[in-house]
């Protein structure tokens, strides 16, 4: 376990609640998209966070770059509550690398623009612009290998791959602590994939940054990732280091999207995670424990009852098949 003083993200109790219609003349119901999150980030970690569209991955990454602020519980970065945080102190800290390069930059501004935004908008010695703010854009421009003289370009100019080298540029500029990067590759040709993920690994280990990656792409987080965490229907379901999540899975849902990763085309994601039986509505969520619908373990009162969480050898997972008074008392590694 790390120090407290190491630990640079932390979610204590987090939910996010969000009131959506039911239906004509039926009113409002919640919809926790977010539901009891308690999680802690050391510095220099890169952790994955994985499950199907609509699991509340993006919801958590919203919240943690301060775009969202959570309905109940609270999150903390380098040890201060966000709630206590102006907006401009969490985006120098907290700063995400998107999907698209090719929406995520503006087509009218320069690359040196582009990159250097995040240094105006925080204001500051260089804010004004001048010679040594476009040194600094030009140091981190090579840092993430976009050769200089791309400086005066424009983002239609540059390959896909080049802009996810901005994007990258831009999110590092102002030095954060944590660098979201939710799929970062799957916009890009598969031939420049492994050279942006090598880049985000060269970068976390010189810089020692801290990284969520948020991709459907199982093979993607197995590369980048040190410990990984499964959520289902806004809860974490398992957490557990790397290795030991792909070579011994505890939790049904885990092996049940692991086992989907053997899908001809890894583009597809895990529309279903091959169970066959289609995700829940987050609104009307199944009792008990909410994966028992899909799960080929499922016992009688997995319907009744929600699982508690059970520590495991290196994170945790939450399911009656390992809770002695509830379940079959296995033994979770
Ligand atoms: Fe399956 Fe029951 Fe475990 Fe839920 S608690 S994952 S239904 S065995």
């Amino acid at each position: 376990m790390a120090d407290q003083e190491d630990i640079v993200l932390e979610a204590k109790d987090v939910t996010r609640t969000f009131m959506i219609s039911a239906g004509f003349m039926k009113g409002k119901r919640p919809l926790h998209a977010v539901n009891g999150i308690n999680l802690q980030i050391p510095r220099g970690e890169v952790l994955g966070l994985v499950g199907e569209s609509g699991c509340g991955k993006s919801t958590l990454a919203k919240m943690l770059l301060g775009l969202l602020a959570p309905s109940s519980g609270e999150l903390y970065v380098g040890g201060t509550p966000t709630s206590q945080m102006e907006r401009l102190e969490m985006a120098r800290k907290v700063q995400p690398v998107f999907q698209d390069p090719y929406s995520s930059l503006n087509p009218r501004k320069t690359i040196g623009d582009v990159i250097s935004l995040p240094v105006r908008v925080q204001g500051g010695p260089d804010a004004a612009g001048g010679k040594d703010l476009r040194m600094r854009v030009e140091e981190i421009m090579e840092l993430v290998g976009l050769p200089r003289r791309l400086y005066g370009n424009f983002p239609s100019q540059l390959s896909g791959g080049q802009r996810q080298r901005v994007a990258v540029a831009r999110a590092l500029i102002n030095r954060p602590e944590v660098v979201i990067c939710d799929e970062p590759t799957s916009a890009l040709d598969v031939s420049v994939q492994s050279q942006i993920l090598n880049l985000l690994q060269d970068l976390r280990a010189e810089l020692n940054l801290t990284y969520i990656v948020i991709s459907h792409n199982l093979a993607v987080v197995e590369h980048m990732a040190t410990r990984v965490a499964v959520m289902y229907l806004g809860r974490l379901v398992e957490v557990a280091d790397t290795d030991q999540l792909f070579d011994n899975p505890q939790h049904p849902y885990t092996k049940a999207l692991l086992d989907s990763v053997l899908t001809p085309d890894p583009n597809q994601g895990v529309p279903d995670a091959g169970l066959g039986i289609a995700y829940p509505n987050p609104v009307d969520p199944p009792s008990g424990c909410t994966f028992h619908p899909r799960c080929v373990e499922c016992m009688d009162h997995c319907s009744v009852a929600a699982p508690r969480t059970i520590p495991t050898k290196t994170g945790l997972v939450e399911c009656h098949l390992y809770d002695e008074d509830q379940g079959r008392g296995r033994q979770a590694s």
